[in-house]
C-alpha cells in the first residue's frame, strides 16, 4: 500500500487533492462588464468589403460556452501589462500575430471584465465592441484568407476572477490578493487578463512584458529574458515562452518571491522553483525529487518537450495545483501535505508531455490530460517506492473514484470535466491498455504520441488510432469498455473492481 494512504485522514486529504489537482476553476458565470463598457466602441469604422466573412465568436465547444473563436490562428501573443497593487488595476497592450483561415471583415477575441480603449489591425484603427466575454473587431480593411495580420489591443481595469465554464466552482484566471497577484485557471483563464482566442485548439508562443513596483518579483512561463528597473520605482520583467502554449497554461505571479535553483535533469534541463518568501523553506522539500522525476519520465515518455521546468507556490489556497507550462503552480495548501504531495508533483510534471506539449483538441478529450498524468503518478511510485504494487494502486484508485468509476470518461458528463472519474478511470484505462499490448508496445505508444503531436493538439480518436497502428491490433473493444461504457470492466490486473470501488477488498 502506498504510504500516503496509511490513515483515513490522509485518504480524505488525498481525495480532496486529487479532486482539486489540475482543476482550479472558475465560478458561476459572472458578467463583469458593466453597462457603461458593454457595447462601447471607438475608432474609425472604415470601409468594409462585403466580400469578407465573419469569424465565428465560438469554436462550438460545449464545455466552455462561447470561449474560443473561429476565422484565424494565433501564432504569438506579446503581452505588455502594468500591475498596480495599490488600486488592483491592470493596464495592458496586447499585440497578437495571427493568420486568417478565412477572409475576415470581422472577428472576435475573448476578454472578460476589462475595458478596451483602442484596437489597431495592421497599424490602422479598427472599430470594436464588447459584450460579455466577446471583443468583436471590425478592421478597416478586410483581412484576406491566409494573410498574416497583427492586432494591437489597449485595455485596462480591475481583473475579475472567473469566467463561468461549466462544471467548476472556484475562481479562475487573474487572482488579486493583498499585495500580490497570480494567474491560475482551467479551462478558461487567459481572457480574464488579456484578449485571447481562449481555447486549447489555438496554441501560440508568448512574450510577457510585466511591469510592477520594483520591490516585487515577477515570475511567468518560459525564460526570463530581461529585467529593467526604471527610475520611477517600476521594474519591467520580460519572459519568453517560444514553445506553443494553450491559453489556459499561462501563469504569472507578482509578489514577494524567492527564485530557487532546483537542480537539473540528467539531460540538462534547468529547474527553477518560485516560492512565496513566507513559505519558501517549507516548500522546498516537497519539490526536491523533481530532477529524478524528470529523468524517469524522459526514459518513459521521451525527451522533455521544453527547455526549462519548475514549480511555483503562492501564499494562497486555491485547492490544488495546475500544470502551467514550464512552471506548474501550487496553492500553499498542497505544500501542507509535505511528502504526501509527491504524487501531485509527479502529476504536474507529467502534464508537460501530456496536456501541455500535446494538448486536447476539444475539452471532451480531457482524459488525455488527466488520465495520463494520473497514471504517471503510478509510474513514478513504481520507480521510487519499493512497497508499491499496481494491485494496491488499482484498489485505491477505484476506492477514491467510488461511484464516479461508472461514469463514462469520453466524453465526460457536461458538468463532469474535472470529476474524479476522468482522472481515475482514465488512468486505469491506460493500465488496461498496457496489460493488453505489453510494456514495450505501450511505452512505444506513449513516446510516439509525445513525438508525433509535439507542440500541437490531439484527440481521443488520435490516441486510439495510434495504439492500433503501432500494435496492429483491433482495440475498439478495450477503449469502448474503459472510456465509454456505463459499467467499468469488472476486473483489472487480478483486482475485482466491483468490490474495490466499494472498498470491500
Ligand atoms: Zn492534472
Amino acid at each position: 500500500m502506498v504510504s500516503m494512504y496509511k490513515s483515513p485522514i490522509a485518504l480524505i486529504l488525498v481525495l480532496v487533492l486529487l479532486m482539486m489537482s489540475c482543476s482550479p476553476s472558475a465560478p458561476e458565470a459572472e458578467d463583469a462588464l458593466d453597462s457603461e463598457q458593454s457595447g462601447r466602441s471607438s475608432g474609425e469604422p472604415g470601409t468594409v468589403d462585403d466580400a469578407g466573412g465573419v469569424g465565428s465568436e465560438s469554436v462550438g465547444d460545449a464545455y466552455v460556452d462561447s470561449f474560443g473563436n473561429g476565422g484565424y490562428d494565433v501564432e504569438h501573443y506579446d503581452l505588455a501589462m502594468t500591475w498596480k497593487p495599490d488600486s488592483s488595476q491592470l493596464e495592458g497592450v496586447s499585440t497578437i500575430e495571427a493568420t486568417a483561415t478565412e477572409s475576415l471583415q470581422q472577428f472576435n477575441l475573448d476578454l472578460v471584465g476589462l475595458a478596451v480603449s483602442s484596437v489597431d489591425v495592421d497599424g490602422q484603427a479598427a472599430s470594436f465592441s464588447q459584450d460579455d466575454s466577446e471583443l468583436t473587431i471590425t478592421p478597416n480593411q478586410v483581412v484576406s484568407a491566409e494573410e498574416r495580420f497583427s492586432v494591437v489591443v489597449s485595455y485596462a481595469g480591475q481583473p475579475v476572477e472567473g469566467t463561468g465554464p461549466v462544471g467548476t466552482s472556484e475562481p479562475s484566471g487573474w487572482h488579486t490578493r493583498d499585495g500580490f497577484a497570480y494567474v491560475v485557471g482551467e479551462p478558461v483563464s487567459a481572457s480574464t487578463f488579456h484578449p485571447a482566442n481562449d481555447h486549447p485548439s489555438d496554441k501560440a508562443s508568448f512574450t510577457y512584458r510585466i511591469t510592477a513596483p520594483s520591490d516585487l518579483t515577477v515570475a511567468a512561463n518560459g525564460t526570463l529574458e530581461s529585467k529593467d528597473e526604471g527610475s520611477d520605482g517600476q521594474t519591467t520583467w520580460v519572459f519568453d515562452q517560444p514553445f506553443p502554449q494553450a491559453t489556459y497554461l499561462t501563469t504569472i505571479i507578482i509578489g514577494t518571491l524567492d527564485v530557487v535553483d532546483g537542480g537539473r535533469s540528467a539531460s540538462g534541463i534547468p529547474i527553477r522553483n518560485v516560492f512565496d518568501t513566507e513559505i519558501g523553506a517549507a516548500a522546498a522539500p516537497v519539490f526536491a525529487k523533481q530532477p529524478q522525476m524528470l529523468d524517469h519520465f524522459e526514459e518513459l515518455f521521451g525527451p522533455y518537450p521544453f527547455d526549462i521546468y519548475g514549480s511555483a507556490v503562492v501564499n494562497d489556497s486555491f485547492g490544488g495545483a495546475l500544470e502551467t507550462q514550464t512552471l506548474s503552480i501550487y496553492g500553499v495548501d498542497v505544500v501542507g501535505f509535505g511528502a504526501q504531495a509527491e504524487r501531485i508533483v509527479a502529476h504536474e510534471l507529467a502534464h508537460q508531455w501530456f496536456g501541455n506539449s500535446v494538448s486536447p483538441e476539444r475539452w471532451e478529450d480531457i482524459w488525455i490530460n488527466e488520465g495520463f498524468a494520473s497514471y504517471a503518478e503510478a509510474l513514478w511510485l513504481d520507480h521510487d517506492d519499493p512497497s508499491f504494487t499496481y494491485q494496491n494502486w488499482i484498489r485505491m484508485t477505484a476506492l477514491l473514484a467510488g461511484p464516479e468509476l461508472q461514469r463514462p470518461v469520453h466524453p465526460p458528463e457536461q458538468d463532469g470535466l474535472f470529476e474524479l472519474g476522468v482522472y481515475t478511470r482514465g488512468a486505469l484505462a491506460l493500465h488496461a491498455l498496457r496489460l493488453e499490448v505489453g510494456d514495450e508496445a505501450f511505452f512505444s505508444i506513449l513516446q510516439t504520441w509525445a513525438e508525433r503531436f509535439e507542440g500541437g493538439t490531439a484527440s481521443t480518436q488520435d490516441f486510439e488510432d495510434l495504439s492500433e497502428e503501432l500494435t496492429g491490433r483491433e482495440l475498439d473493444g478495450l477503449f469502448d469498455a474503459w472510456l465509454r461504457s456505463s459499467q467499468v470492466p469488472p476486473e483489472l490486473d487480478g483486482v475485482d473492481l466491483t468490490r474495490a470501488f466499494s472498498g470491500s477488498n
